[in-house]
């Protein structure tokens, strides 16, 4: 009879310990289920936000008009490359899109520069074309002008780069060019505001010039213009024109051979100045934006 009794004793001790498990599990189980859930509520908020962020910034860079241009000419390999690669990288960080004019015969060796024109692209930014290796078209005959155009687009194609853009060196340029260019399938020409408006060619070329520089090139050093006179030139410039596009030089924010802060600060101040009332474009993007495409 005791024995029946301790086997029941056990079988009961037994049997509540498994309601006391199963319990535990049940309690467990519902522990891990409400942080799971608190974990798929806290990345659908946080999903939340960054689709909020992305609408408040849209609906803010909606509001600014996306009209102004940064042209950096003379991109290439090593000369400056450092100053080109930290504008690029300033650029990117601050969504400011821009238009790369390279010189081909001079690019594409220099792995850094190359990946950081790439990474602009990614970004939407826009390569030109700057001659082939920064002639004056001027001095060449039509032919030739047409031969160094093809040239340049040939060379850029070899690194999967195209543009149907062309920044003529020196800004120099006569009328034979636009039958060199459409000869050598280039549409639009953007060199300096001296050489008249923005306008669209006889034959269909587009032409649009840069409108303010950042630093004047005179008798070899580049003088810098201060931060209140370029913002006068940038609004001055949209008053007038309905776009501005700054050009800048990587040479021009090297001193001796090093990049000068200094200078880099104007550039920087700038951006953060026309930030406040316009959004960045590129050529072809704002071809597209004043036509209403
Ligand atoms: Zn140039």
């Amino acid at each position: 009879m005791s024995i029946e009794k301790n086997r029941f004793a056990i079988l009961l001790f037994l049997l509540v310990l498994i309601l006391i498990n199963l319990v535990v599990y049940a309690k467990l189980s519902d522990l891990t289920g409400s942080v799971k859930e608190l974990d798929d509520l806290k990345s659908e908020i946080s999903e939340l936000k960054s689709k909020l962020n992305e609408i408040t910034n849209k609906l803010n860079e909606s509001s600014k008009p996306p009209v102004i241009i940064i042209r950096i000419d003379d991109v290439r390999d090593y000369e400056a490359a450092e100053a080109t690669r930290i504008l690029i990288q300033f650029n990117r960080v601050n969504h400011v899109k821009m238009d790369l004019a390279i010189i081909p015969a001079q690019f594409g060796r220099d792995n850094a520069t190359l990946g950081s024109i790439r990474a602009a692209i990614i970004d939407g930014s826009e390569i030109i074309v700057h001659g082939y290796d920064h002639e004056n078209l001027k001095m060449l005959s039509i032919k030739l002008q047409a031969e160094t155009l093809r040239a340049a687009r040939d060379q850029l194609s070899t690194l999967n780069l195209t543009s149907t853009i062309f920044a003529p060196p020196f800004f120099t340029y006569d009328e034979g060019v636009f039958d060199a260019m459409r000869a050598s399938g280039f549409d639009t020409v953007s060199g300096y505001i001296d050489a008249g408006g923005p306008t669209l060619e006889e034959g269909g070329v587009y032409r649009f010039p840069a409108t303010v520089t950042m630093a004047d090139y005179v008798n070899g050093t580049w003088m810098r213009i201060d931060l209140n006179q370029l913002v006068g030139k940038v609004n001055l410039s949209v008053g007038r024109y309905g776009y501005a596009m700054i050009l800048v030089h990587p040479q021009e924010f090297m001193v001796d051979g090093r990049l000068d802060a200094d200078r880099f600060k104007v550039y920087s101040d700038l951006i953060r100045e026309i930030q406040g009332l316009y959004s960045f474009n590129t050529i072809s993007g704002y071809r597209s934006w004043s036509s209403g495409e």
